[in-house]
């Protein structure tokens, strides 16, 4: 879509930075229209979470079975944990680094805020959680666009089909790319609105949450947004460089309307068929460790919402005036990186999972009401650090693979 002929004005990422600006300018200057303008962004986002379930499952079945056999599957699998792990944890440390450095908690009042329903209820143990990867009965997973278990099925269903080794293997093979093609091509159509979208839900997100807000803690967001930074501009170009061997300037432009997605949705998951396609078409990896790599980065590898999750607690503990030792940062920081693989790719769902880590270390859960004002523009930053976490271990994993752009 993107050729050298195309001016620049039609090519996505130029159109993908107009709407942000005038995403923000808008929501500042005409709140009203642009709450009124919102459906055209809820319009995207639904088009983008339409197709989540069988892109997730084609993808991972096709992904899988490109690769050939179970050995060449368990290798890209092992690498592609062991990125999501070093990076996520990468980001916790940097977040906890800064926290302890720059005290936001102090100075801070317990908030009075409501905490969403059901956010009490939130208590995955590590047994809980492993049994719910699996799922008991995939349809209703797939109804409910619970996403891990979907992911379980498909790496289990591509596994074993790679294992049939006759012509009716071959014919599900053909049917799965078959659909995964389908999907993409839906996919390219939707991409066209990304621009429309990613203004109109900026524009509406800008004129609801005030300024004013974001001052009151402002050292706290400083902090996580810091962190933030630093993670995505310097920690994930360096293992992109040094690991993935691609120059970070070229392969954030060709991924920039992921990027933007990601930002103005607030979901890694509804932002997955833009990072396939970028990563794909743009980036130029290729399509089995992208299809691989992708979906299951969405739901498990969570960088910005880890090192959230670290911050956070951390300066509730100080509101609180608990100090928390090494053992106990320790303890936040194996936390933090659970709860990160755990949430799901939905707006908010750091926060939720933020349950898990105080509960780990005995803060009381009403200090979320301290920081909630503030959360939905940390979770589109947080999301942006995600999926670009998500694109970089596409590309660290495709160079260990044989493949550099
Ligand atoms: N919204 C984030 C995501 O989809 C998760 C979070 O709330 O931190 O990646």
């Amino acid at each position: 879509m993107n050729d050298q002929r195309t001016p620049w004005y039609l090519k996505l990422h130029w159109q993908v930075l107009i709407a942000l600006g005038f995403g923000l300018v808008f929501g500042v200057a005409f709140p009203k229209a642009a709450e009124d303008l919102g459906f055209l962004g809820d319009l995207f986002l639904r088009l983008l979470t339409m197709i989540i379930v069988p892109l997730i499952f084609t993808s991972l079945v096709n992904g899988i079975t490109s690769l050939g056999n179970a050995r060449s599957v368990g290798r890209v699998g092992v690498r592609t944990v062991v990125y999501y792990m070093a990076s996520t944890t990468g980001a916790i440390i940097v977040g906890l680094g800064l926290v302890n450095i720059l005290h936001p908690g102090h100075g801070l009042h317990i908030g009075n805020g409501s905490l969403p329903e059901g956010l009490n209820a939130t208590s995955q143990s590590l047994p809980v959680f492993l049994l719910h990867m699996v799922p008991d009965n995939i349809v209703s997973a797939m109804a409910r666009g619970q996403i891990l278990p979907v992911i379980t099925f498909a790496i289990l269903f591509g596994i074993f089909l790679t294992g049939l080794n006759d012509e009716r293997g071959r014919a599900v093979q053909a049917v799965v790319d078959g659909v995964l093609d389908v999907i993409q091509r839906l996919t390219l159509a939707i991409v066209r609105l990304a621009p429309v979208g990613i203004f109109a839900l900026l524009a509406r997100e800008v004129a609801r949450s005030g300024i004013d807000v974001i001052l009151s803690l402002w050292r706290y967001f400083l902090v996580v947004g810091l962190g933030l930074v630093i993670h995505a501009m310097i920690t994930l170009p360096l293992l992109l460089l040094l690991l993935g061997r691609r120059s970070p300037l070229k392969f954030v432009r060709a991924v920039l309307p992921a990027l933007a997605t990601a930002f103005s949705t607030a979901s890694s998951s509804a932002t997955l068929p833009l990072s396939m396609e970028c990563a794909e078409q743009e980036a130029k990896l290729p399509r089995g460790i992208v299809s691989f790599v992708l979906p299951l980065g969405a739901t498990v590898n969570m960088d910005g919402t880890a090192l959230y999750e670290a911050v956070a607690a951390l300066t509730i503990a100080q509101v609180y005036g608990v100090h928390l030792n090494l053992t106990q940062q320790l303890v936040v920081l194996l936390t933090a990186l659970l709860a990160s693989v755990g949430a799901a790719g939905i707006p908010m769902a750091g926060l939720v999972m933020l349950v898990v880590v105080l509960k780990a270390v005995g803060l009381p859960l009403e200090g979320i009401s301290t920081i909630i004002a503030v959360d939905r523009v940390l979770d589109m930053m947080r999301t942006a650090t995600n999926v670009w976490s998500d694109l970089v271990g596409a590309a660290v994993v495709a160079r260990f693979e044989g493949s550099t752009g």
